[in-house]
């Protein structure tokens, strides 16, 4: 489904991201782990079209490879954003706008899609995670798990063929997090491609296929969950998966 090689990215003279290639099966889930500042972030924000990589190729099935370089247009750079959907750490939903508006805004606004439909749509999406009763509210009334159950339908009402999830439970209190992680496992056992920021390595463990581990803006060690989380082939990950499992 994706592709990515020698991706990198610096901001000023901090080289973030060194050369990273990355695939992605579909229907795969893809947990990248990693310590704090590896860059793990930035390279979700790269296959997003979020960011602006130096170099390195982004590839999606069926769409044009985008090549990095000083020449790549902004346009070949956003085709990349109708592939994939992002659910943000800190849900991002914009403040002003309820439930519902959050949710139609993409499809409406950037797709074009038929209002009515946009709107039936969401609210299909929004009982599935238990939130109908909220549709007219505004992001402020809401939990955290409540808005990051938002977010994640957000993306979803954009159906990308693939689901970027950026930490996405790292904000919310404790008691908050099961619900989230209810959703993202279902759309796992769904069969939706997606790639997972993640400091929950036993959540890794329970939904990932595949786990990359980067530090230091490399991609050290990428393979099957089991493999890197159970018998790492490298010290580094060991490390790190020992520390925090
Ligand atoms: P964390 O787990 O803490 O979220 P991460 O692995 O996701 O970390 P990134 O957020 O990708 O790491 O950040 C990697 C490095 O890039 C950090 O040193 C960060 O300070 C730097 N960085 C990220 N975004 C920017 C930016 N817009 N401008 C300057 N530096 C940035």
């Amino acid at each position: 489904l994706l592709k990515v090689t020698g991706l990198q990215k610096s901001f000023g003279e901090n080289t973030v991201l060194s050369s990273i290639d990355l695939s992605v099966s579909p229907g795969e889930v893809t947990a990248l782990i990693g310590p704090s500042g590896s860059g793990k972030t930035t390279v979700l924000r790269c296959l997003n079209g979020l960011e602006r990589p130096d170099a390195g190729t982004v590839a999606f099935e069926g769409g044009p490879a985008v090549t990095f370089g000083p020449r790549t247009s902004q346009r070949e750079r956003e085709s990349l954003r109708t592939r994939s959907a992002m659910v943000f750490q800190s849900y991002n939903l914009f403040p002003h706008m309820t439930v519902l508006q959050n949710v139609i805004e993409g499809p409406v606004q950037v797709q074009k899609r038929p209002k009515a439909e946009a709107v039936a749509e969401a609210e299909e999406l929004l009982a599935r995670v238990g939130l109908s009763e909220r549709r007219d509210h505004y992001p402020h009334q809401l939990s955290g798990g409540q808005q990051q159950r938002v977010g994640i339908v957000r993306a979803l009402a954009l159906r990308p063929s693939l689901l970027l999830f950026d930490e996405p439970t790292s904000a919310l209190d404790p008691e908050l997090v099961g619900d989230v992680l209810t959703v993202i496992k279902e759309l796992a056992e769904e069969g939706w491609t997606m790639v997972l920021v993640t400091h929950e390595l036993t959540f890794a463990r329970e939904v990932a296929d595949q786990v990359v581990f980067m530090d230091g803006g490399v991609v050290v060690e990428q393979g099957p969950a089991s493999e890197v989380l159970r018998a790492p082939s490298q010290e580094r990950t060991r490390r790190f998966v020992h520390r925090l499992l």
